[in-house]
């Protein structure tokens, strides 16, 4: 069980349907979770929310704050926004700067974010690689160094939208089971992408079809799948 757990994503409805019950659960068992998300998805994510005339980006913002935030609450984490701009997200070095800030302050044992190729998506990847070296600077590649430095920690990529077109190989699964109605009232706070619940509740369900197999374990009902970057360190297997 992770003590602190980190959640990074591209857009501020990432975690949601990607890591929503392994946050819940994480929280549940007395881990501290918090999701940050790069942007807003103010442009490229809020679809639902420009069919309204007279809608702004303002606006926009202003609603997927609160709908990002009243969902984490569900889930048992807090949510900040570093409010980068998105389609296309941009990587300036104060951002990066920023992004390794905020993973030295938090010092998290355990991050999730995107995976590093994304055809559909294409801030997704952007987002991939700033975590990535914003956690190498943040851990100074695990060796004493001339800046304060966190513990190196465990990196996870959250299962993409189709994960066969982005480089996605489940490594771990988790059982969200006793998680998921904290899950389905956290995905529909999103009132911008509600046409997603359906979808990640049955991937859900076909994971923990997969996880069932792969552990024999019959009481698995839903599941959300990790791929591990980093090794695992063991004392024996
Ligand atoms: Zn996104």
């Amino acid at each position: 069980v992770s003590q602190k757990m980190q959640v990074i994503g591209a857009h501020s409805a990432d975690f949601v349907w990607r890591a929503g019950g392994t946050i819940a659960k994480a929280v549940n068992a007395g881990a501290t979770a918090e999701v940050v998300a790069l942007t807003y998805g103010e442009r490229g994510e809020s679809g639902e929310l420009w069919k309204e005339s007279d809608q702004t980006i303002d606006s926009v913002k202003r609603i997927r704050h609160a709908e990002a935030e009243a969902a984490a609450r569900h889930l048992g984490a807090s949510f900040h926004c570093l409010d980068l701009g998105d389609y296309p997200l941009q990587i300036t070095a104060d951002a990066l700067a920023s992004l390794t800030d905020t993973l030295r302050r938090f010092a998290p044992d355990v991050v999730i974010t995107h995976t590093d190729t994304d055809p559909f998506n294409p801030d997704h990847p952007v987002c991939f690689t700033a975590v990535d070296r914003a956690r190498g600077l943040a851990a100074g590649a695990g060796v004493a160094s001339a800046f304060s430095t966190i513990t190196p920690p465990q990196l996870f990529l959250f299962e993409p939208h189709q994960p066969e077109l982005c480089n996605f190989t489940p490594t771990v699964h988790v059982d969200i089971t006793p998680a998921f109605e904290q899950k389905r009232a956290a995905m529909a706070e999103m009132k911008a992408q509600s046409y997603l619940q359906t979808y990640y509740t049955q991937r859900a369900e076909q994971r923990a079809n997969h996880a069932r197999r792969a552990s024999g374990l019959q009481d698995v009902r839903y599941a959300e799948s990790f791929q591990r970057v980093l090794p695992e360190v063991v004392e024996e297997l």
